[in-house]
C-alpha cells in the first residue's frame, strides 16, 4: 500500500509552456525540450514501477512515492518498507545500452541511434539515498536493514558492466528480487512499520520551485509576449474581454490572461509592475493593465517609489 502517492512533477507541467514562451530560435529550447522529454519518462517508469508495487505477492508492505529531503539534497524515488528491511528503488528509465562505470563512478548509455550520453551514476544516487535513510532511522531509534536497487522499468534496455554495489534490477523480475531478500531475525509488527512510515513522511520536505531563467540560461526579455495559442504558441488576438483567438489553429482562448500572468511569475519574475503587466500581456494601456491585476488576488507592495505587484 502506498502512504505517499506519486504525483506529477510539477515541470510537467510548466516545461510545455516554457517551449510555447521562449522563440523557437532560441539556443537553449533544445534544453528545455530534452529536460521536459527526461523528465516525461522519468515520471512514466516511476509510474510503471509503482504499478508493479501494486502487485506485489508480499501484501504487508509499504511504500512511499518520491521523498523529497530538500535539506539533505536528497531525494529517494520509492521506499518499500517491510516487516524486515526497508529497500529503495531507484528508477532509471533510460533506453538503449547502459555501460556502467564502476571506476570513474559513472553512467554511459548507448541510445538507439547510437550517440553516447553521460549521467550521474545511479549507483552513487542510490548510495547517497542510503546514507540518509540510514541516518534518518538512527535518528528515529529504527533498527531496519536498508537495501537499495536500481530498477529499469522496460526489458529492452540492456546493461554492460553490472555494478556490484547494487543490483540492476528489470521491472519485469521486481516481485521476484524483493521475494528473493533474506528475511533474517524478528519480523517488526504492522502498526511499527506504520509508524516508521509516517516518520518519514514527516521529513518529506519539497525541493523550492526552479528558477528556470538561471537553469536554461535566457533572460525574461527574450520570452515572446502576448497570449500565446496553447497548440501552436502562435500569438492571439483578443476578441472579447475574456477570450482570445488563434487564427493559425482555429482556436479560442479563454482566461488566457491571467495565464500568462501565472508565466510572467513562474518563467521571468516573483513580482510585476504595471509597465511590465502591460507589455508582457500586450494590453493596450495602464488601466488595462490595472484591471488584471487588481483581480488577479495579488499582492501589492510599494518599493523605491514603485508599486510591485507579487503572487
Ligand atoms: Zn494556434
Amino acid at each position: 500500500m502506498f502512504i505517499k502517492e506519486r504525483t506529477p512533477p510539477i515541470e510537467l507541467k510548466w516545461l510545455p509552456r516554457l517551449l510555447r514562451r521562449l522563440p523557437r530560435h532560441h539556443s537553449s529550447w533544445p534544453n528545455v525540450e530534452k529536460a521536459h522529454y527526461m523528465m516525461k519518462a522519468g515520471y512514466g517508469g516511476e509510474i510503471e514501477i509503482d504499478r508493479r508495487l501494486r502487485h506485489l505477492r508480499w501484501k504487508d508492505c509499504l511504500f512511499i512515492g518520491d521523498l523529497q529531503l530538500s535539506y539533505a539534497y536528497c531525494q529517494i524515488d520509492t521506499i518499500v518498507l517491510t516487516p524486515y528491511f526497508a529497500l529503495i528503488l531507484e528508477v532509471k528509465n533510460y533506453s538503449g545500452i547502459l555501460i556502467f562505470d564502476e571506476e570513474s563512478m559513472h553512467l554511459r548509455q548507448i541510445t538507439r541511434q547510437g550517440q553516447a550520453v553521460g549521467y550521474h551514476s545511479p549507483v552513487t544516487q542510490a548510495w547517497n539515498a542510503r546514507e540518509e535513510l540510514l541516518v534518518l532511522f538512527g535518528e528515529m531509534g529504527v533498527k531496519l536493514p536498508v537495501d537499495a536497487a536500481i530498477v529499469l522499468p522496460y526489458s529492452t534496455t540492456l546493461v554492460e558492466n553490472m555494478p556490484k554495489v547494487f543490483p540492476v534490477i528489470y521491472g519485469h523480475s521486481l516481485n521476484r528480487f524483493i521475494s528473493s531478500i533474506p528475511q533474517n531475525g524478528k519480523p517488526l509488527p504492522n502498526e511499527e512499520i506504520v509508524r516508521i512510515g509516517q516518520l518519514l513522511l514527516e521529513k518529506h520536505s519539497p525541493f523550492p520551485k526552479k528558477n528556470y531563467s538561471q537553469t536554461f540560461k535566457y533572460a525574461p526579455a527574450e520570452l515572446k509576449k502576448g497570449i500565446l495559442c496553447h497548440q501552436c504558441g502562435s500569438i492571439s488576438s483578443r476578441i472579447s474581454t475574456r477570450t482570445h483567438y488563434c487564427s493559425s489553429c482555429n482556436l479560442k482562448i479563454s482566461g488566457g490572461l491571467s495565464y500568462t500572468l501565472d508565466e510572467w511569475f513562474a518563467f521571468a519574475s516573483p513580482k510585476i509592475t504595471n509597465s511590465q503587466c502591460r507589455e508582457f500581456l500586450m494590453l493596450r494601456d495602464k488601466n488595462a493593465a490595472h484591471h488584471v491585476l487588481t483581480h488577479a488576488g495579488l499582492t501589492r507592495k510599494r518599493e523605491n517609489g514603485q508599486f510591485y505587484y507579487y503572487k
